[in-house]
């Protein structure tokens, strides 16, 4: 259970609205409480939103190369961590984007030596 840190501030909100309502103030308190049920309920739908979104995008697997599990967006291209293969990220997981048996390499130039 996660505990509000400002549960204090929320007291002394939930005390002035008990207040304004017995003093006969009920539109004040309705309103006030409105806008508290705002700037509360308004974060928490939109960090709830947020972590649905990122749940569905999140694929979770491992690399079709060396194995390494890895989590990657849905629908973009990225890169192993480990071995560096470039992967497509589908609904089942990872894909090759070069086909099987051509193996990836990166030439570097070598200057000759100077002595
Ligand atoms: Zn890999």
């Amino acid at each position: 259970m996660i505990v509000d840190p400002n549960w204090r501030l929320w007291l002394s909100w939930l005390a002035v609205l008990l207040v304004l309502s017995s003093l006969g103030w009920g539109g004040l308190a309705r309103g006030l409480s409105f806008l508290l049920l705002l700037f509360v309920l308004t974060p928490a739908l939109v960090t709830l939103g947020l972590r649905w979104w990122l749940r569905r995008q999140l694929v979770a697997a491992s690399c079709p190369v060396c194995g390494f599990a890895f989590q990657g967006v849905l629908r973009t291209q990225t890169q192993c961590p480990r071995c560096g293969e470039r992967l497509q990220v589908t609904p089942k997981g990872f894909v090759r984007l070069t086909p099987p048996g051509i193996v990836d390499v990166e030439a570097v130039e070598i200057p000759e030596s100077q002595n």
